[in-house]
């Protein structure tokens, strides 16, 4: 056995088999516990060198893995002596090999792989953006098959550098929401399983690499963790993460403080936690659609994150005494400027989002200038990725609106699943 599953409410250990919640009907999240206490990194290229902790046996082929390095022209404008910035996309001159861009890819092939050991089925994935492309280039690369909703609207966010036939691509009208409402339902069809977020260990341990790579490169845990957030599921992985690098024993004993930001006017994190309640409440997004509208990075805007469930955010922030705050839209698009001048590459808005508000935490004395800063730029290199890769854009299988009886969906779905299960 590589790892079990703790529940983080009843402490109940249970093996893994692709579970995505407690069998006792908790709620709260599982953690994976690695029989490995100190990480190997094995010498292979892509993630999956981290793969101690990872909840797998055996490895995909990618060269997808976070990039870290000290950086000297950002560092220098914002006034920080030690700030290290992991990549996670596409910057092929500094070996970040991420091809859909942005770090959803390290919680796509481990999810997938852990699928496919697990349980006979295929994984279904509602998403309006990125982690919809990430999973679409995962099956690209490793011919495993996925069912992906997407809202309509963002049809052309969808692409892969490879051809994709064994995605299922399906297209609902109306918006995330109805996307993933769609995505529920064919969850009930047998064989198809949910991709689970948060909930799946395989996600956030595959976005806790970032922090693995980030304290094997300094040599140490950083005193600070900094990252945009819609759901926070990479905060509370870079958390689960330092717990390991802790326990390890080579990397220090001294917690990083989380430090994450959102896109005003949708801050329902920021909100809650300024006024440390444990939970999201509908007054903590005014407006939620037209906020939504408004943000410059809309993959920053969820409106049921894993906040208050155990071993949710919440309780990330409480152990890491960690700290939020709102970003606007200008100062995100000038951050972004500042980095692309600086340290010369394109950002995910979200991305830009997270420079901003460390710009402006070390501007208000939040961060002591020496202290060691981890700034994960969560995507980015879209710009090089349009030039060196080729790109083909899925065109849906199936075009649903509210409409479309549910039957005539479920009876395509069933045709094509045949050919996997
Ligand atoms: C999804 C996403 C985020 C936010 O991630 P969470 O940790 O799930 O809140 C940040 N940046 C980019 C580029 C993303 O795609
Ligand atoms: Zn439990």
């Amino acid at each position: 056995m590589t790892h079990l599953l703790r529940c983080l409410a009843c402490g109940q250990i249970f093996p893994d088999t692709y579970l995505l919640s407690c069998p006792n009907g908790c709620n709260s999240l599982l953690r994976a516990e690695y029989s490995a206490k100190h990480i190997t990194i094995h010498p292979i290229p892509g993630i999956f060198k981290y793969k101690d902790w990872l909840p797998v046996h055996d490895t995909l082929t990618t060269k997808a893995e976070p990039v870290c390095y000290k950086s000297s022209h950002l560092a220098r404008v914002m006034g920080l002596s030690r700030l290290w910035i992991v990549f996670s996309g596409y910057w092929p001159e500094k070996s970040a090999l991420v091809l859909s861009g942005s770090f959803k890819e390290f919680e796509a092939f481990p999810t997938v792989q852990r699928m496919k050991e697990c349980v006979s089925g295929v994984i279904q994935v509602a998403s309006a953006g990125n982690t919809g492309r990430a999973f679409a280039e995962v099956s690209a690369q490793t011919g495993q098959p996925v069912i992906i909703v997407i809202p309509q609207s963002a049809h052309d966010r969808i692409w892969t550098t490879r051809p994709a036939p064994h995605v299922l691509l399906i297209t609902i009208s109306g918006d995330y929401t109805d996307a993933i409402n769609l995505g529920n339902k064919i969850c009930s069809i047998p064989g198809i399983c949910p991709e689970g977020g948060a909930k799946n260990v395989a996600r956030r341990d595959g976005m806790g690499t970032v922090m693995l790579a980030g304290t094997v490169n300094i040599g140490h845990l950083p005193d600070l963790y900094v990252q945009a957030v819609g759901s926070g599921t990479g905060g509370i992985a870079a958390y689960e993460a330092s717990l390991r690098l802790i326990e390890d024993g080579r990397f220090g004993t001294k917690m990083p403080r989380l430090l994450l930001f959102q896109n005003e006017p949708f801050i329902p994190l920021v909100r809650a936690w300024q006024e440390k309640r444990q939970d999201v409440r509908d007054e903590d997004m005014p407006d939620a659609k037209r906020a939504i509208a408004q943000v410059f990075s809309d993959v920053l805007t969820n409106r049921t994150p894993p906040y208050g469930i155990a071993g949710g955010l919440f309780d990330a922030l409480v152990a890491t005494d960690g700290i939020m705050g709102g970003v606007t839209t200008s100062e995100a698009e000038e951050a972004g400027k500042i980095f692309l001048s600086q340290e010369g590459i394109d950002l995910d808005p979200a991305a830009a989002v997270c420079v901003a508000g460390l710009l402006k935490s070390v501007q208000s004395g939040i961060i002591n200038p020496d202290e060691t800063v981890l700034l994960n730029i969560t995507g980015g290199g879209y710009e090089s990725g349009k030039r060196d890769l080729s790109r083909y854009e899925k065109e849906p299988d199936i075009i649903a609106t509210k409409d479309t009886p549910f039957e005539i969906i479920s009876l395509k779905i069933k045709e094509w699943i045949i050919l996997y299960v």
